[in-house]
């Protein structure tokens, strides 16, 4: 029988490398530490070689269709198919970033929302019976961050689709570039995103009800990460202890939930 497998997505650092480190000490299985740079990736895997811990690498960026593509291709044909995904990878601009909110609000949902979906879309269909997703979303991907009644309403419909969510998305990247978005976006490029994660973590578990699979997300705290530039007072361990939870231990009524870096399950 082949192995029980794990993936985690930009896990060259941060938190998604330590919940590789996590993985690597609890998981009955393959850990797989996936980074977009070969270099960064085989670098964060001899650091956990280092202490005895046996992650294997490949390389892995979400914004490139081919190499998810390549990804999913080896683990099916080596594994069979997938356990335990981690979404963890995304972006986000430093206060004090100087490029126009267009070009923020553009580059930040292509990596955190729409590279998901595409990634999720080729990943999915490999996913075992009883997998677990973890989509790692934020404290700013709570609904509350949406000033507007009326989208804060569509985006937790639960007949909303994928296709329906891709559009208010891109709605919002189109408002940007008009100027006019803040009344009922808000201000960050971030927090749609992020609530683009956890909307879209709603569909996927609808998606799959049939099958005995569970997708979740998750707000990991704040973290000292290179994202934070070090601000965040939880460690990246603390960070990954959600996270962890959710691809490990988390029972099987835990189902397109939403929860915060204590365990908690938080109405989103
Ligand atoms: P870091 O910036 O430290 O790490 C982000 C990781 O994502 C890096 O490995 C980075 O790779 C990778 N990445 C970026 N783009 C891609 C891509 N296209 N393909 C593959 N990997 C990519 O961030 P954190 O560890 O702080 O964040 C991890 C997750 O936690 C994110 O989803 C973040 O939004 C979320 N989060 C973090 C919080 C915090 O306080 N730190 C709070 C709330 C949520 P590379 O090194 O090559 O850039």
């Amino acid at each position: 029988m082949s192995s029980k497998v794990a993936i985690v997505t930009g896990a060259n650092k941060g938190i998604g490398f330590a919940i590789v480190r996590g993985l690597c000490k609890r998981f009955d299985g393959v850990v797989y530490l996936t980074s977009r740079d070969i270099e960064r990736g085989k670098k964060a895997v001899a650091d956990l070689e280092k202490v005895g811990l046996k992650p294997k690498f490949h390389q892995l960026d979400i914004t490139d269709k081919k190499s998810v593509e390549v990804f999913r291709d080896y683990i099916k044909e080596k594994y069979g198919g997938i356990d335990v995904l981690v979404n963890n990878a995304a972006i986000a601009f430093k206060a004090a970033a100087t490029e126009p909110q267009s070009v923020q609000a553009e580059q930040t949902l292509f990596v955190n929302y729409f590279s998901l979906v595409s990634t999720c879309e080729i990943l999915f269909p490999i996913l075992k019976n009883g997998a677990r997703v973890v989509n790692v979303s934020s404290s700013a991907g709570h609904l509350s961050r949406i000033p507007s009644q009326a989208l804060k309403d569509r985006l937790s419909d639960e007949k909303l689709t994928i296709p329906e969510l891709s559009k208010l998305m891109q709605d919002y990247i189109d408002a940007v570039k008009r100027g006019s978005y803040a009344e009922e976006w808000g201000k960050s490029s971030y927090v749609v995103s992020k609530v683009g994660v956890s909307a879209l973590t709603n569909i996927q578990q609808r998606l799959v009800n049939d099958r005995d699979i569970k997708v979740n997300s998750v707000h990991p705290g704040y973290v000292d990460t290179d994202m934070t530039s070090h601000q965040g007072p939880l460690t990246i361990d603390e960070g990954a202890a959600a996270p962890l939870y959710l691809a490990l231990d988390a029972p099987d009524s835990v189902r397109g939930k939403y929860l915060w870096h204590d365990k908690d399950i938080v109405e989103w």
